[in-house]
Formats: C-alpha cells, structure tokens, sequence
C-alpha cells in the first residue's frame, strides 16, 4: 500500500491494541486518518486540527453519520470536532486525551514553532500517548528522482539521529518515554542503511493512564481554536 496508508495503518493499528477513548489528529489536513478512526467503537471523541480550514473543510463531511449508523444507532456515542487552529497554540479544549497523532507535520514547522509544538503538545495538552510521524532523510537516496526535500513546504528532514535527540530531549523535558519505529521498509539487507522512509516516535507519559495531570478540575479555559464542525 502506499505509504500515507501506511502511517495511517500504524495508528489504526495502535488504537485497536490500546483502545484509547480520546483521540486528536494534529494536522489533520483533507480528514483522511479520522474518516478511517471513526469506525473504532471505542473511540469516544474524535477531533483534527489544522492551521488551513479550506484543507479540513474540502472533505469534512464525509465525517457525518451514515443513513445506517441512524437505521441502526449503537449504544456507543461519537462525537467528533474539527478545529481551523495551529499546533504552535495552546487551546485548553485539546488538553487531557489519551491519544495524540502528529502524522508528517513537523516538518512544515520553523524550528522556532517545532519548540512550541513540543511545549503545546508535550507541555500542555499533555496527553497519554503521542505518535510522531516525519521523513527519515536518510532514506532519500532511495527515491528515484528526488532532488532536494520530498515537498516544497518542507523547512526540513532529519535523520533518524536528529529525530532521536528532539524526541529524547522532549522526553526529558515534559516526563515522557518514546520508542522510534517507522514504515516503509528499505530494500532487503539495506534497512539498517536507510531505516525507514517514515520515521515514527511512540511517545508515553510517563505515569501512564494514571499519571497524575499537571492541570486540575480548575484549570483555566483557552479557546484559540476556531470550531468548524462539530457532529454527535
Ligand atoms: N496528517 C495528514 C496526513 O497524514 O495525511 C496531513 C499531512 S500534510 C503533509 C501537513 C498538514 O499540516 C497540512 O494539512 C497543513 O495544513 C498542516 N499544518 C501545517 N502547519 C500547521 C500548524 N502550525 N498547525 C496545524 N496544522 C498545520
């Protein structure tokens, strides 16, 4: 399969072992990886983010009950929420989910806003688990053609080195633990060369599901999202 369909694998695939009930895909683009989450049952809450509405609103429909989901309503509730915001931005609404999933978007961050990534989303929303997908440049020799980074809005493409020591200085920083794995494999006996096409951090809080959160019942609310669908 082709490798968005792979990443988006990789999560499905998560979310089927590890059942979260809150889930967020930052970057959230065309809603492509929450049109397939949807159909998790044991998802609960469902919500994108992305700094480009007109991207979020081109397919967002798609994400409305089916004539059969209301033939056949199942005891589980849905509700999904689609924001126009940026990950460089705190919004108090995204705080608290099990599960964050930042799929090939770092990459078209500053460096400046990839440190506000790391504090808006390590930091502050805080949530159980987050997934971390971006290009390994290591494996560019392998792409018939390339010349330069893989996508013109590219600001940049690590190494699996590079990506290992923002993931293990964000683990130091904000308690988390992180595992580096990928997809798309090199050709056979070249995968220690090249590691993956895409390289992904599974990142866990460190105190688990049961950690204690850094913010209480108090917290103060901040609203810099701007609410473009919303559906139960
Ligand atoms: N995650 C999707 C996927 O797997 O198909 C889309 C990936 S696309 C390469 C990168 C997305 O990140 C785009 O939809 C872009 O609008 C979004 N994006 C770029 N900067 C962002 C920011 N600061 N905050 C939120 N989204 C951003």
């Amino acid at each position: 399969p082709p490798l968005h369909r792979q990443r988006h694998q990789f999560v499905i695939d998560f979310v089927k072992r590890n059942k979260p009930k809150k889930v967020a895909d930052l970057g959230c683009g065309e809603c492509g990886l929450l049109r397939r989450l949807k159909f998790h049952r044991e998802v609960e809450l469902l919500v994108g983010v992305d700094v480009s509405s007109a991207k979020v609103k081109k397919k967002m429909y798609g994400l409305s009950p089916l004539a059969a989901d209301y033939l056949q309503p199942s005891c589980d509730q849905l509700c999904v929420e689609l924001y126009q915001g940026s990950v460089t931005q705190k919004d108090s609404r995204l705080r608290g989910f099990d599960l964050v999933t930042s799929i090939e978007l770092i990459e078209h961050l500053s460096p400046a806003d990839v440190g506000s990534f790391s504090d808006v989303v390590f930091g502050y929303m805080t949530p159980v688990v987050v997934i971390v997908s971006t290009p390994n440049s290591e494996f560019n020799p392998l792409l018939p053609g390339l010349v330069g980074y893989r996508h013109t809005d590219h600001k940049f493409e690590w190494t699996r080195a590079e990506f290992r020591s923002w993931a293990l200085k964000v683990c130091e920083d904000y308690e988390y633990e992180v595992e580096f794995t990928g997809v798309g494999q090199a050709p056979p006996g070249q995968q220690e060369q090249f590691g993956f096409c895409s390289q992904i951090g599974v990142f866990q809080r460190l105190g688990g599901k049961h950690g204690c959160n850094t913010f209480g019942d108090g917290a103060e609310e901040m609203f810099s999202y701007t609410l473009l669908f919303s559906i139960n």
